[in-house]
């Protein structure tokens, strides 16, 4: 019996192989190249309150930069231009609570002096949890709510991204905050319609979104991809030298 065992599972398991091989190479041959343009964004980091690059918050942030680039699937690549320093500190709360009460004079202060143009710069700051919430604000990236084409125009103030380190300590808060650099909203901001165009097709595709705050966050939807790429190449085109044509099966 054992031995009868054995031969069916050797002989069984290669034609299993191959014909699961002949499968995926006949269906990419009847498929045809796509080209699409891929632009390449450069973002900048800022360790502020630091005197010196530390090597922890280094690796983390490389680990950040590699996650990022996996779920843009390469519709749009990152790359890391400087790595920079600041020992000036603030509490992102307390900068989130300055920008929207328009008292954020002191945040331009400590922000705008050190800031490289022709990048997205993500400045990184300590948090805190404020009382009579049970989370603490890990990031947030300012936008215009309109007139998304003044970007360029009133480049670099609307090229900025503010991240806690410890939001760093998981990947997807740097992915959900490109997001809303490129234009997407959360679930929950979004009608039916809107929801349907961007390929959310149940609860599931919510919670999973990269786009929510569910702790299953692992993905956008190809809509999403597609939405973020065309927007960078409209709106945030001033922030990228060159793009490339790249073919993808469709
Ligand atoms: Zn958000």
């Amino acid at each position: 019996m054992g031995k009868i065992a054995d031969i069916l599972i050797f002989y069984v398991l290669p034609v299993m192989f191959t014909h699961s091989g002949l499968t995926l190479s006949s269906a990419i041959s009847h498929k045809e190249d796509v080209y699409i343009e891929v632009p390449t964004m450069k973002i900048n980091f800022y360790m502020m309150g630091k005197e010196d690059l530390d090597e922890s918050t280094l690796h983390n942030l490389q680990l950040n930069m590699d996650y990022l680039n996996e779920e843009f699937e390469g519709k749009i690549k990152f790359t890391n231009e400087y790595y920079l320093t600041d020992n000036q500190s603030a509490y992102l709360p307390d900068i989130y609570k300055a920008l929207l009460d328009l008292n954020d004079d002191w945040v331009d202060d400590i922000v705008s002096p050190i800031e490289l143009q022709g990048s997205l710069n993500v400045f990184i700051f300590e948090t805190y949890r404020e009382e009579k919430k049970n989370a603490a604000l890990m990031g947030f990236t300012p936008l215009l709510p309109l007139n998304q084409e003044d970007y360029g125009l009133i480049s670099p103030e609307f090229d900025r991204m503010y991240i806690a380190y410890d939001g760093l300590k998981k990947k997807s808060t740097l992915v959900h905050e490109v997001g809303h650099f490129l234009g997407l909203k959360h679930p929950w901001e979004m009608n039916e319609l809107k929801k349907q165009i961007l390929g959310f097709n149940s609860k599931a595709d919510e919670l999973n979104n990269h786009m929510s705050y569910h702790h299953t966050v692992n993905k956008f939807t190809p809509e999403q991809l597609e939405h973020m790429r065309t927007f960078a190449l409209k709106y945030r085109s001033y922030l990228f030298d060159e793009t490339e044509w790249v073919a993808y099966n469709n």
